[in-house]
């Protein structure tokens, strides 16, 4: 029988990184080519028929949108020519760029994003074994029904749920709200859940765009001044994103700032920088009276990516909170 077509889509990262020596944590992240990556993985041939294409290399601390557009494109490009594909990726943005093909692809076939957290010349390196689990991933017909997934230390993981927790430890990828969906033993993926949202047709096509629209992240803390908000106001930000304490509230000094700025047409989102649970609409907050958008459980990360989209569609934060609500 014919071995299925997987196309591996590099863009650098740890996973593609050399250190100066096998038990040190110095390293550069981003240096090894793909074609040198597969070959160092034990048995992939026996899996799948691989492609290599390079679209970028990088630490993925520098992940640029025209990254994220050009992987869109190649997937858009090459989607009849294979059964699945694979992007290798830096781990620490790794959750936005899932998040964001997750919500422009509409590709029928698996996406599976994979990283490491040691690098390539490690003692132990965690990234052929993710390598081999993530093509078996996108080798199996079943991924497709996740949406976009993160394939990680032997548990897959959807695009919406995933986050990165810890900064060192191989098994860092969680699902920090709702559950992994499915886990990698023996060579075999078994699949234990579906994630609804996954299964939603990706509402936005951004192909022909070059650039999306500007949104930053406003930190909330203890003595938070204004300055960081009314900086994006001034350099023409079209979306804030607060990252807001507890159920996404915002400091008394962060607030009027945010007031105006969404009296003056800038869509501001409320998400929290605590891990787990849901910025909840009108809670301590008047959202109604504010028109401000309730991330609910996108951390302030993915919610910056669903508002750059959305922004790409309307600047009504009435609209915008339906798009928070469905996706
Ligand atoms: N800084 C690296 C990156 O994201 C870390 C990693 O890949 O684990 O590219």
């Amino acid at each position: 029988m014919a071995l299925p077509k997987i196309e591996i889509l590099t863009t650098g990262g740890t996973i593609a990184g050399k250190g100066e020596s096998e038990t040190g944590s110095s390293y550069h992240a981003g240096e090894v080519p793909g074609d040198e990556l597969v070959r160092s993985v034990p048995g992939l041939s026996r899996v799948a028929d691989i492609t290599v294409r390079e679209i970028a290399s990088i630490p993925s601390q520098d992940m640029t949108e025209g990254v994220w557009l050009a992987l869109l494109s190649a997937i858009r490009e090459d989607a009849e020519k294979f059964d699945g594909f694979v992007i290798t990726h830096g781990t620490d943005t790794m959750e936005e760029t899932a998040y964001f093909l997750q919500l422009t692809t509409a590709c029928k076939k698996p996406v599976v994003l994979v990283g490491a957290m040691l690098p390539s010349t490690g003692l132990s390196a965690d990234g052929p074994r993710n390598l081999y689990n993530a093509v078996l991933t996108a080798a199996t017909p079943d991924t497709a029904k996740q949406g976009v997934v993160v394939a990680m230390d032997n548990v897959v993981i959807g695009a919406r749920d995933v986050f990165k927790s810890n900064t060192t430890q191989p098994e860092t990828f969680q699902a920090m709200n709702f559950g992994k969906v499915g886990w990698i033993f023996n060579d075999k993926v078994t699949y234990e859940a579906v994630g609804l949202r996954a299964q939603l047709k990706a509402p936005f096509d951004v192909t022909k765009l070059e650039q999306l629209p500007k949104v930053g992240i406003v930190y909330n803390h203890a003595g938070v001044e204004g300055y960081q908000a009314e900086a994006l106001v001034k350099a023409g930000y079209k979306g804030i994103v607060s990252a807001g304490v507890g159920n996404g509230n915002i400091h008394k000094a962060v607030w009027p700032v945010l007031e105006k700025a969404a009296q003056d047409g800038v869509v501001v989102v409320r998400a929290s920088r605590v891990p787990t649970g849901s910025a909840t609409k009108d809670a301590e907050v008047d959202d109604e009276k504010m028109h401000w958008v309730a991330a609910q459980s996108l951390n302030p990360q993915k919610a910056r990516v669903l508002l750059q989209l959305s922004l790409t569609k309307t600047a009504d934060w009435k609209e915008v909170q339906q798009y928070f609500d469905k996706y």
